[in-house]
């Protein structure tokens, strides 16, 4: 067999359109502009391409772009204030402060004092409770990316074994709730699990976020499953020349393609789906924010 590649990159940008026509309907009918703003601390380059390509992305569909770049001697009480400011602010239906903060600020402090109605992260106590009991409300966006695109694949997920690999709170654990939703049943696996080989060839799903290269090998995939990588790892790759390297997944794409029924590839799978997901999340809270549904081919 030979995996169909899903293009988690076509399908990002079929769901900005989407989101496009969702901004402009709220715009009309109802004289709302979603608006997301985005709160940077420090230099890191990485953070600042994330939080760039999210403004962008943001403006591009017709949303309103909030963007508050702070240094990185920022106090923590000044971050505090800024999210107690963006809360108040009617304009702002979505809060995201880009992670990692500096050492001096307190994560958990941060994600605390973000309004659970605005946090599109889905990073609040609030809104991780309301995924597990499935309330409405925004979900975990890389979890939400890998969501879609297995009901795109599959139609129906029922009834499949979903394996997991990884159990962060980012990824594993929101994953196994959506998955659990919509009636798989799940295993999480994660660094204590033993054979990890054999619990992964049960499965007719595997989402790897492990974070380690390549980790996951061909003959580990059971024949016709269908596998998302959401591992994002940089490694040596000098076939392009001395000191370049290349971004891999955590499966061995090749291998595991020659077996799975399809499998999204790195780059160009998961990765651009998380930030359409932050986009739709930015949509599902200006609706509830405004006692509408959110639109049903945004959510979990
Ligand atoms: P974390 O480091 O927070 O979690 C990694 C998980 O993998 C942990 O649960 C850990 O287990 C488990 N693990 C580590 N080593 C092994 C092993 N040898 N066998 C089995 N399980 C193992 O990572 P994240 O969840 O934040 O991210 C995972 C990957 O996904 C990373 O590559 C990250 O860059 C990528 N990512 C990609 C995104 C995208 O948009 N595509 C978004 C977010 C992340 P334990 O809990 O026991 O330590």
């Amino acid at each position: 067999m030979t995996a169909k590649i899903i293009d988690g990159k076509h399908f990002a940008e079929d769901l900005r359109g989407r989101i496009a026509g969702h901004v402009a309907r709220l715009k009309a009918a109802h004289g709302i502009t979603p608006g997301l703003a985005v709160v940077i601390v420090g230099e890191d380059p990485a953070s600042q391409v994330y939080v760039s390509s999210k403004a962008k992305q943001t403006a591009e569909v017709g949303m309103n772009s909030f963007k508050h770049e702070l240094p990185a001697d920022t106090p923590e009480a000044d971050l505090l204030a800024l999210i107690q400011q963006l809360n108040a602010d009617p304009a702002v239906h979505g809060i995201l402060v880009q992670m990692p903060v500096p050492k001096h600020i307190d994560p958990n402090k941060v994600i605390e004092a973000i309004d659970p109605a605005k946090d599109v992260d889905c990073f609040t106590p609030a809104n991780v409770g309301k995924v597990q009991i499935g309330l409405p409300g925004p979900v975990s966006c890389t979890p939400l990316g890998c969501l879609m695109l297995l009901r795109d694949e599959l139609v129906s997920l029922e009834g499949k074994h979903a394996v997991i690999i990884g159990r962060s709170n980012l990824v594993g654990k929101p994953m196994a709730q959506l998955l659990l939703r919509d009636n798989c049943t799940v295993t999480v696996a994660h660094s204590r699990t033993k054979d990890l080989a054999d619990v992964v060839r049960q499965a007719d799903i595997v989402v790897a976020a492990v974070g380690r290269p390549q980790m996951i090998k061909g003959d580990w995939i059971k024949p016709g499953a269908v596998v998302v990588d959401v591992g994002i790892n940089r490694i040596p790759a000098p076939e392009k020349g001395e000191g370049k390297t290349r971004l891999v997944g955590d499966v061995d794409t090749q291998a595991a393609a020659k077996v799975a029924s399809a499998i999204t590839p790195v780059p160009g799978g998961v990765g651009p789906m998380t930030i359409a997901c932050l986009l739709a999340n930015t949509i599902t809270t200006a609706s509830l924010m405004s006692g509408l549904t959110p639109p049903g081919d945004l959510t979990a």
